[in-house]
């Protein structure tokens, strides 16, 4: 293999050695197969293609400091498959079998985990897709589970520091009784033309309003939005949300460091009142945000005059990668050592 610059690494795709692949046929789930092909042979009229019947996972390995290498929560993100799976009609796969495919995906790819000192990871991609040929609009009697892998670098690469968000109004990626709280491709159709605008407009994310009343913060695009103020945590609860595994990580250990922490509604005004704001997520854990535009209305609310990121979201950043890493004690047994 050539060398890998693991520094260079950003948040791309380089190809591994093995995938990993169960089927669906006649009700039942196959055992699971080593596949080092790069493709998929699909029917042109699957389901997935032309109905959307597609979700997919997205959770990571690190090597740690001691050389062990720790996949993040990975039941957490089968249980989520399986929650998708019903919200889109699509059969759902075994919470043991994702797990000990997800096993068998990282050691078949060894070599493409990041060491330790390149602060680099291992992102694992599960999906599930329709594959039966359906012109009318029904769900597929067969589908395709597959996980593939592949290096990504770390998220900051000049340190951990925030950027800017925006509110759009005149897009909504997912709507009140809608499918923002299953991870499906649809949403992230649903939010590229926004996302495009926000980034030419020098924003790292969009900062989605409910999309009925626009009162209320939902989400940051591909991210769950956290409020830091008067040691409490407080992120929104909504309908149209994505259950966030690293969001109900950081309420943990928040609680487990003394602060209180509030899942509720989130008025937009009340961002003038934290004292700092974050976007969390797989890819990075946090990013903390600069400051938020109110694009339409003109305004900003300013949470970092300097670019540093809020003491807060700093030790929080910290302790979850301390234990990704191995570095600080797993009590809850988030992590599954391969
Ligand atoms: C995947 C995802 C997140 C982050 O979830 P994690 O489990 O923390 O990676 C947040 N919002 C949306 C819309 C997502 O799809």
């Amino acid at each position: 293999m050539e060398n890998i610059n693991w520094a260079d690494l950003t948040f791309g795709y380089l190809k591994t050695d093995y995938n990993v692949r169960s089927y669906y046929r006649n009700g039942q789930w196959s055992d699971l197969e080593i596949s080092d092909s790069e493709f998929i042979n699909l029917h042109i009229a699957a389901t997935s293609l032309h109905y959307g019947q597609e979700a997919f996972e997205g959770l990571k390995a690190f090597k740690g400091k001691d050389g062990k290498i720790r996949i993040f929560r990975m039941r957490e993100n089968a249980l989520r498959m399986q929650a998708s799976s019903r919200g889109i009609m699509m059969a759902e796969f075994p919470i043991e079998l994702f797990e000990k495919a997800v096993v068998e995906v990282v050691k078949q790819n060894l070599r493409f985990v990041p060491p330790y000192e390149s602060g680099a990871s291992l992102y694992i991609r599960p999906l599930l897709i329709g594959t039966s040929a359906q012109v009318g609009v029904k769900p597929a009697k067969e589908y395709l589970f597959v996980v593939f892998v592949t290096p990504v670098g770390p998220y900051f690469k000049e340190g951990f520091k925030t950027t800017p968000v925006g509110i759009f109004r005149e897009y909504d990626r997912a709507a009140p009784h809608g499918t923002g709280t299953i991870k499906v491709g649809g949403n992230y159709a649903a939010s590229l033309v926004a996302g495009e605008i926000a980034h030419s407009k020098g924003y790292s994310a969009v900062l989605y309003l409910d999309a009925k009343e626009k009162k209320y913060i939902d989400e940051c695009g591909p991210a769950n939005f956290f409020g830091i103020k008067n040691n409490t945590y407080i992120t929104p609860l909504s309908s149209s949300i994505l259950p966030s595994i690293t969001n109900k990580s950081l309420m943990q250990l928040a609680e487990d460091t003394g602060m209180t922490v509030e899942r509720r509604p989130v008025p937009l005004e009340e961002l003038a009142t934290l004292e700092e704001a974050g976007m969390c997520g797989t890819a990075a854990v946090i990013s903390p945000i600069q400051r938020v535009d109110d694009v339409d209305k003109n305004q900003s609310y300013i949470f970092s005059k300097d670019g540093k990121p809020g003491a807060v979201s700093e030790k929080l950043y910290n302790k979850l990668r301390a234990i990704q890493y191995g570095e600080e004690e797993d009590k809850y047994g988030w992590t599954t050592i391969i």
